[in-house]
């Protein structure tokens, strides 16, 4: 047996360790695959930096990043395929490569209440700590940073590049955030020093203390919730219901700005007893005037065979939330769409008119319904 082979086993068995819960199968399957080239377990890969939030489990390391809660032998991987173990520390191998760099409008993300017709500088490494069946961006989520083409980018340069093509923002995006921590906070350390704000489009699958810390230098999230159902998370997604609802309360907690959206697939999670009850929670938490994004579901990687959502039952969504007492509800992924406009809570009238990414009229002044005074939650400029 040749060594490389010979350490690859020894990861392979000791992966057992490295999951605390059952894992489904669709992910199972997988775990091979994520440890061939992740780490040969002897040479640190040169875009590493030692992890934040782990804890010693004697040559393993308990890594508390986020709620998979891996405990990671010498030379093993992380569930998000980013964190190696190496000779006993534990190393992000996501910084200052990205694999995508984009300009983006804001309104993408999707962020409607914030900077609204301003840019992002979007950048992604590599990696996630789910498993969604329906990911869309599943060539680079479902890779480790050693199979992407990526780009020399370190967090200064980051900066100075969403400065160079007049960005309002950066946002941490695509993949998901929380598996290049190290990276995007250090980025956005920087970059509030300097008065541009930061972006996290994320999962929300993050522990609580990580978080808080994050928190100090993020101006605004857009957190996917993906369904409001534990065993759905468990079977669509490989993670849980219940610490994203935490970060959430976080965000919201921290005056981060918060917008969440909630993608609607036909049989898994369009069921509108579900979305209601998904409502009244957010309303019960306070979080009645975030604004809520349905995004219509196109077929996707592991569920290409499913419809793309009907129309109505978007709308049936939309509806739902409004009873519910949800303020401001989106419907995404449907351009042209009436319910892609903002409209005041208070005297319906249309405030922000929208085509797609593009903002046709905006009737926000100083963060207020220029027809009524009411004042519209969010983020404005001036
Ligand atoms: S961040 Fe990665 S290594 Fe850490 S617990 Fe989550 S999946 Fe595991």
């Amino acid at each position: 047996m040749k060594k490389r082979e010979f350490l690859q086993c020894c990861a392979l068995g000791a992966m057992n360790a490295v999951f605390p819960r059952p894992v489904p199968a669709h992910l199972h399957a997988e775990i091979s695959g994520w440890l061939t080239g992740a780490s040969d377990g002897e040479e640190l890969w040169q875009w590493s930096k030692e992890a934040l939030f782990v804890e010693q489990a004697g040559d393993a390391i308990h890594c508390l990043k986020c709620p998979n809660d891996c405990t990671i032998p010498v030379g093993g991987t992380g569930l998000c395929r980013n964190r190696v173990n190496v000779g006993g520390k534990l190393y992000s191998i996501a910084y200052g490569n990205p694999c995508a760099v984009h300009v983006d409008p804001v309104e993408k993300k999707p962020l409607l209440h914030f900077l609204p017709g301003t840019r992002a500088f979007s950048i992604a490494a590599a990696g996630c700590n789910l498993a969604c069946l329906n990911c869309q961006n599943w060539q680079i989520s479902q890779v480790s940073p050693k199979e992407t083409e990526n780009q020399d980018m370190m967090p200064r340069a980051v900066v100075d590049e969403c400065r160079r093509t007049r960005c309002a923002s950066i946002a941490y995006t695509y993949s998901e955030p929380t598996t290049f921590y190290e990276y995007a906070f250090d980025t956005a350390e920087i970059a509030h020093r300097e008065g541009i704000r930061n972006i996290w489009k994320s999962n929300g699958y993050i522990e609580e203390k990580p978080l808080r810390k994050l928190c100090r230098v993020i101006d605004a999230a857009n957190i996917d919730l993906k369904s409001f159902d534990e065993d759905i998370y468990s079977r669509l997604n490989a993670g849980k219901l219940a610490p994203v609802l935490r970060t959430l309360r976080v965000f919201h907690e921290m005056h981060v700005w918060l917008e969440i959206t909630n993608l609607v697939i036909p049989g898994w999670s369009d069921d509108l007893d579900m979305i209601r009850r998904m409502c009244a929670w957010l309303r019960k938490n306070g979080l009645d005037d975030v604004p809520l994004h349905f995004s219509r579901f196109v077929p996707m990687y592991k569920l290409n065979q499913l419809p793309p959502t009907p129309l109505k039952r978007l709308e049936d969504a939309h509806a739902a939330a409004v009873s519910a007492g949800m303020k401001y509800v989106y419907i995404g992924n449907v351009p042209g769409h009436d319910a892609e406009h903002t409209y005041c809570h208070r005297c319906k009238k249309m405030i922000v008119e929208r085509r797609g990414y593009a903002i046709h009229a905006n009737h926000i002044k100083n963060g207020k319904c220029r027809f009524c005074g009411e004042v519209i939650p969010g983020v404005w400029m001036g």
